[in-house]
């Protein structure tokens, strides 16, 4: 059993989360002279719901979690960035992450003046459970997992995940942004299984919605508790809260967006290691493709003068060679096939 005391930084522990007066005010009300706004009614005067009670309330429905165990923000970057803030003491507490993976989270660490412990995934790109439970000690509060993983495509083995979070003493991230495109089934049905864990998940990816700006986490009421009690009070504009339930209403529509992705990942994934090309690709849970091309920089610089941006993954550990080439629509897919079979 983990102690949430023990792992939430001192001063958050001591916080109350920011209350507005429209919070406090109980009972009916025509006339709201609190806040400071503009009184003119348009769509954007008032303030919005600090707690976005509606869109959880649908997010709970899709998802099958209670609105307690749901946090939203500003993507799950804030999410990343709320983790650290409320749980690691700067100059003083670690982070473990595996390498390679997503970015930000070394990013935020850096940010938080936090010590990043990084552990090398296998040749499989896949995790070792012992190899994190190992740097366990007082001052770990967390470890990151991205599963499916960012750049490398595929899931972590889920029986290792497992060994983490029943082993591991501080807090488990596992970051699901891509989870939706994947054939492993979503953490979201252990939370009540593992009080230590917190999943992320997005709107940015599979739903369609990067520009919204809205990000999932889903742990324990306690844990989502520390994360109100440090959130800016108004951290997801109206207009974000209004898009977001919009979009949720057309899932019809992201389901066929996925059926497409996933036909094309695969088609996109087939061409690529057949003649002309020949390059190896990593078999991918996610909606891109690493792709070992050989002169990754030359490959890169090419595809952009085609008028074609993918992702050079060059400099990333154990990526050397690699491309990170996200699946589009199919007469994108077509181009850069096209524009593949002749780089110089
Ligand atoms: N996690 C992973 C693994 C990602 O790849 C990304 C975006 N590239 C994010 C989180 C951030 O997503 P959001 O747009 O919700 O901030």
């Amino acid at each position: 059993m983990i102690s949430l005391e023990k792992l939430v930084r001192r001063n958050v522990w001591n916080m109350k989360p920011y209350s507005s007066a429209r919070n406090e005010f109980h009972g009916e009300a025509s006339v709201f002279l609190d806040a400071n706004e503009n009184p003119w009614n348009t769509a954007y005067n008032r303030y919005p719901d600090p707690l976005q009670i509606q869109l959880k309330e649908r997010i709970s429905k899709l998802k099958g979690v209670e609105t307690s165990s749901i946090f939203l923000g500003n993507g799950s970057d804030e999410a990343i960035d709320l983790i650290f803030r409320a749980f690691c003491e700067p100059g003083m507490d670690c982070a473990i992450m595996i390498d390679p993976s997503y970015g930000m989270y070394e990013v935020c660490a850096n940010l938080n003046n936090v010590e990043c412990k990084k552990v090398l995934l296998n040749s499989n790109f896949d995790l070792d459970a012992d190899k994190i439970i190992e740097l366990d000690d007082n001052w770990t509060k967390v470890v990151f997992l991205c599963s499916p993983n960012n750049p490398t495509g595929n899931s972590l083995n889920r029986n290792e995940i497992c060994k983490i979070l029943d082993r591991f003493q501080g807090l488990v991230v596992i970051d699901e942004a891509y989870i939706d495109f994947s054939s492993q089934p979503s953490f979201l049905s252990e939370l009540d299984k593992y009080p230590n864990l917190i999943v992320l998940q997005t709107l940015s990816k599979a739903w369609g919605a990067a520009a919204i700006r809205l990000g999932m986490a889903f742990a324990s009421p306690e844990i989502i508790g520390v994360f109100n009690k440090i959130k800016y009070p108004y951290n997801v504009s109206k207009p974000s809260q209004e898009a977001a339930l919009a979009v949720l209403e057309n899932e019809k529509n992201m389901r066929e967006e996925l059926r497409v992705i996933l036909y094309e990942r695969a088609r996109l994934e087939k061409a690529l290691v057949e003649p002309p090309y020949m390059f190896k690709v990593y078999p991918s849970d996610a909606n891109f493709l690493l792709v070992e091309v050989g002169n990754a920089n030359n490959a890169y610089n090419y595809l952009v003068k085609q008028g074609i941006v993918v992702r050079n993954r060059n400099n990333v550990t154990m990526c050397r060679g690699c491309l990170r080439i996200t699946v589009g629509t199919p007469e994108e897919n077509k181009m850069i096939l096209n524009a593949l079979k002749s780089i110089p």
